[in-house]
């Protein structure tokens, strides 16, 4: 199995032990081979990858050392970030046809860094799902077990890692849509502290939560990706400033809070089972793990479902048919709007549209939206008061491994799956997943996800933390 990461990689062309052609290369073949059973990708730009692989090989040779971080590294990006002259379609059948007219801020940091984007990866659709399943393109499979998804909606960009194509790939979080695919397919995943990168270029879905984040096989290569995309952005008033917030502290141990009453129902035994051994390997190097409290935090899942579609109603009141994609004819100017938001998406999307506009309605506002912006203001609240004892919070990333395709129906069982990560997005907290353990399911073994929330700004903590656990010990 291709382990690369981006440190390999580098390492690697430095010594001319293998160069940027030579990679591209072999991630290409890897898509053609394994990529019909997956369905990782939406597209893939070979040519392009080929071409720029020739040249970053070529500048190796007189660079060395001094070559940009991400010089011929492959990545793969989620198909709701735009990436120029792509097809950008959210996997939606109403951006079927819609080519990105500019770069992304984060694409362009990308690429200032020398990264190779290799191709699109699948998603639910706009974003809104855990599994990949709501893909007007198919589902995409869990590289691990082609049975089970691969969580989502950052899935594509998961399971690309996870089928040893590319050693990184770029998700977008709004509810937990790059940790809950890193937990499935064993690997790590961070959602930055909201405003710390540029939503500018990526498709909104809820643009108070969304955070573009990497998913890699070490903290290290997310920490590096995350350090590249990062900082203001003048296309985005909402990018803040390093003193936006105060320090967070790098320490040698910390104080880890576990919210005890939050993990009883709905999650699988054997996962808390994990879960306590993760635990004691905190205590056993020397880190104090407490029990806290946290009741707002546990009806986050109820103020998300509403906060989320609110905002979802409003970013899709663009696509009607006239400004992007799909237009489908009508007899006068309402008509081609129904008509062409009725053909151009899919279920899950509409029900979301649905009960946005509901909650935002005269009359529901108050009762609805209102109350659900106040419990998350209370929630904020709550975060900082617990993080004045405590450095980290810990939890599981996902109540359960990876399902099984068609096992979540029901769009209630499935929004379940994000009780633990839509706290984090409804109050801008950093968050990083990486695996803690297996499980086994049906006589296969299942890699399941810790959850490490920190204060606002303490990204670069979770990183200290999460290299100190979890890349020391791979
Ligand atoms: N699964 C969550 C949802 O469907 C999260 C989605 C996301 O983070 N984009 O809303």
């Amino acid at each position: 199995m291709n382990n690369d990461t981006i440190a390999s990689l580098r390492a690697a062309y430095i010594s001319g032990t293998t160069t940027p052609t030579a990679v591209i290369d072999n991630a290409l073949a890897t898509i053609t081979e394994k990529d019909k059973d997956i369905h990782a990708f939406l597209a893939v730009y070979s040519d392009d990858a080929r071409v720029q692989a020739v040249e970053a090989t070529e500048r190796f040779k007189i660079e060395g050392n001094a070559a940009p971080a991400l010089l011929g590294i492959p990545v793969a990006v989620k198909n709701n970030i735009l990436v120029k002259g792509k097809l950008a379609t959210a996997a939606s059948k109403m951006l079927e046809n819609y080519i990105a007219s500019y770069d992304a801020t984060i694409i362009t940091r990308l690429k200032d860094a020398g990264a190779i984007i290799v191709g699109a990866t699948n998603m639910d659709e706009f974003a809104m799902g855990g599994s990949t399943e709501n893909s007007a393109f198919g589902p995409t499979k869990n590289p691990l077990d082609i049975t089970r998804v691969p969580g989502g909606s950052s899935g594509g960009s998961a399971a690309a890692v996870a089928m040893g194509a590319v050693p990184v790939a770029i998700g977008t979080d709004t509810g937990g849509s790059v940790r809950q695919p890193a937990s499935y397919c064993g690997l790590v995943g961070f959602k930055p502290t909201y405003g710390a990168v540029s939503r500018y270029g990526l498709m909104a879905m809820g643009s108070s939560l969304d955070q573009a984040g990497p998913l890699s096989r070490t903290v290290a290569d997310s920490e590096l990706l995350h350090n590249l995309m990062a900082g203001i952005d003048i296309m985005d008033a909402t990018t803040i400033s390093p003193d936006t917030y105060p320090t967070v502290p790098i320490k040698d141990v910390y104080t880890f809070g576990v919210p005890r009453a939050f993990l009883g129902d709905g999650v699988d035994p054997d996962v808390l089972a994990v879960f306590e051994t993760h635990v004691e390997s905190l205590k056993a190097a020397g880190h104090t793990v407490v029990d806290i409290e946290l009741p707002l935090f546990e009806q986050g899942l109820a103020a998300y479902y509403i906060v989320m579609p609110a905002e979802v109603s409003s970013n899709l009141a663009r696509y009607d048919g006239i400004r992007y994609g799909l237009s489908v004819p009508g007899k006068d100017l309402l008509a081609v709007y129904e008509q062409s938001r009725a053909a151009g998406f899919g279920t899950e999307v509409k029900r979301r549209i649905l009960l946005g506009t509901y909650v935002l309605s005269a009359g529901y506002f108050d009762a609805y939206y209102g109350k659900a912006e106040q419990a998350r203001v209370a929630m904020r609240a709550e975060l900082a008061e617990v993080f004045k004892s405590v450095d980290i919070i810990l939890t599981p990333t996902a109540p359960t491994p990876a399902f099984t395709l068609g096992e979540q129906a029901d769009p209630l069982s499935m929004y379940r799956q994000d009780i633990f990560t839509v706290p984090v997005n409804l109050t801008g907290a950093p968050a990083l997943t990486f695996p803690m353990g297996t499980v086994d399911r049906t006589g296969v073994t299942l890699p399941v996800g810790v959850q490490y929330i920190g204060p606002l700004a303490g990204d670069e903590r979770l990183f200290d933390i999460g290299k100190r656990i979890y890349d020391s010990r791979r």
